[in-house]
């Protein structure tokens, strides 16, 4: 039977009602047929789900994954193929919906490294990941994608993989056809309202609800992401499931979102774009104790190197987006400071040479004409301004003190931040659950048996560059072939 037709997968999914495991004297009932066939009214599903639902007291199956994003699709079809006579709830009428808009709708799907690569894009949360990577590491997920048909590229210079097509459609479309195949069922435009332990019962531990029915699993997997994008269907939900069920929510916050400065002078640097320079965050006081993180300078809680571009509301491109996790952590983000190296290649004691050296040959000249050219000429005035001198000062009158000043601007910038553009704009969620609480080895929480996490909704957020989908996508596998 039909069981959906996408009009963003364009993909139209022929399965058995029964995910294959199925029969009708099974002690299972039967699942309900659930996605739109074209022009079918979504209130005609619903009598259909009712006439089904009302032969039987409740419906079964062995897993339920709920939500279908990077890590529901691969781990339900992943489970299906292992023999689980799974269902896949998605509250969107598509599945895979980020995925669809990840990359600039091109999805970044995976990162040219290996998996110490990955485990370093996600900070001190890394080590978590390496059962996962083991099992599913980046190189696999090009594979992976290849026998599907889709081919991959290697962006030059980022090291971020795309699919050769440039399609993220096409991305989508590879993990619903491998779940097509697997049997596994799939429920589309059906939210979870509610999750539930049924205690003593090894067969049918958890309960789940949906405005159309009432199902029991025996082991359960929320792959329902974070609360960034909520118009992508991750408003959150999880958090409060889980929470009921005993877990420590880590307070989720905006990761890899633009950042906002109330400075007048950043916001007019407006269109200015940066190739290549350093930003830092610090703590605003110099004298607050930092827990020293491996590989940077002391007091610097994050650094990365890379393209910035200035916005009328603060700063925006992948260095800011990468370094935003840092900011949005600070209770108060004016508690932290946001450091600008725009000549990441140059000691700062080598840069004061050169300026003197400028100055020397050529006094006449404006005292902003002596930096190297590579900067725009309204960023080195705006700089100027900060380092309070004047931009009209002549070369031969540009001081010793005058020359620390703007070094100091030019190595060590401080642009005020006053936080970020939220959640409407984060591409990920950080925070989320706690990862001591959940079995790396099996992705099975280590508070409720029988109970899996995978993809965004664990506290994990990596770096722009397909690091993210990588996590999504080996949490699920290792989760579904855990089970
Ligand atoms: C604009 C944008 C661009 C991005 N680009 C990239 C990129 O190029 N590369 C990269 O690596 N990462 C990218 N990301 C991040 C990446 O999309 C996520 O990290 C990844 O999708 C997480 O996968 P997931 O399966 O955990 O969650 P999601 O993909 O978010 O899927 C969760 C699913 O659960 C469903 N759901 C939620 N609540 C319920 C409920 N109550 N009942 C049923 N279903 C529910 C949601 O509708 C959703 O479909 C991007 C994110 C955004 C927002």
């Amino acid at each position: 039977m039909t069981l959906g037709d996408s009009a963003a997968t364009g993909l139209r999914l022929e399965q058995t009602g029964d995910g294959g495991h199925n029969n009708s004297s099974s002690i299972f009932p039967t699942a309900a047929p659930f996605a739109r066939a074209p022009g079918r009214r979504v209130r005609s599903r619903l009598c259909n789900l009712l006439a089904t639902t009302l032969s039987a007291d409740v419906l079964h199956y062995e897993l339920i994954v709920v939500g279908a994003g990077a890590a529901g699709l691969i781990a339900a079809a992943r489970a299906a193929e292992l023999g689980k006579r799974t269902l896949l709830l998605e509250k969107n009428r598509k599945p895979g919906v980020k995925i669809l808009i990840s990359g600039g709708t091109r999805c970044n799907l995976t990162h040219d490294c290996d998996a110490r690569g990955i485990v370093a894009a996600f900070g001190s949360a890394g080590p978590f990941l390496n059962s996962a990577l083991a099992r599913l590491g980046p190189r696999d997920v090009v594979e992976l994608f290849h026998a599907e048909g889709v081919p991959t590229y290697v962006e030059a210079g980022t090291g971020k993989v795309f699919p050769l097509s440039d399609r993220a459609l096409d991305v989508a479309n590879a993990l619903v056809r491998r779940l097509r195949r697997s049997g596994a069922e799939l429920a589309l435009g059906e939210p979870v309202t509610r999750i539930e332990r049924i205690e003593g019962e090894e067969r049918a531990r958890f309960r789940v609800t949906t405005p159309l029915r009432s199902l029991t699993a025996a082991k359960l997997l929320v792959a329902v992401g974070g609360k960034s994008y909520a118009g992508c269907g991750t408003t959150g939900d999880g958090y409060r499931w889980l929470a009921e069920l005993g877990h420590t929510i880590r307070p989720p916050r905006p990761a890899l979102v633009p950042l906002t400065s109330d400075a007048a002078w950043v916001r007019e640097l407006s269109g200015i774009a940066i190739p290549d320079m350093v930003l830092r965050v610090a703590p605003s006081d110099p004298a607050r104790p930092v827990k020293r993180v491996r590989g940077l300078p002391p007091g610097v809680l994050i650094e990365r190197r890379g393209a910035v571009l200035f916005t009328h509301t603060g700063l925006s491109g992948p260095t800011p987006l990468d370094v935003s996790r840092e900011v949005t952590k600070a209770g108060d983000p004016r508690d932290v400071v946001l450091l600008a190296d725009f000549f990441p290649d140059v000691p700062a004691e080598k840069l004061a040479e050169q300026l003197r050296e400028a100055a020397e040959r050529d006094g006449k000249k404006f005292v902003v004409g002596l930096v190297p050219d590579v900067l725009p000429r309204r960023l080195v005035e705006a700089l100027f301004v900060q380092a309070e001198v004047p931009i009209d000062r002549r070369a031969a009158e540009f001081g010793k003190a005058e020359r620390a000043r703007v070094v100091e601007a030019l190595k060590r910038g401080r642009i005020p931040v006053s936080g970020s553009r939220g959640f409407d704009k984060a591409e990920v969620t950080a925070g989320g659950v706690a990862l001591d609480e959940v079995d790396s080895r099996t992705m099975e929480s280590k508070l409720v048996p029988g109970l899996y996490l995978a993809g965004e909704i664990l506290d994990l957020d990596g770096f722009i560059g397909g690091y993210n989908f990588q996590a999504a996508f080996s949490t699920g596998l290792l989760a579904a072939e855990s089970l």
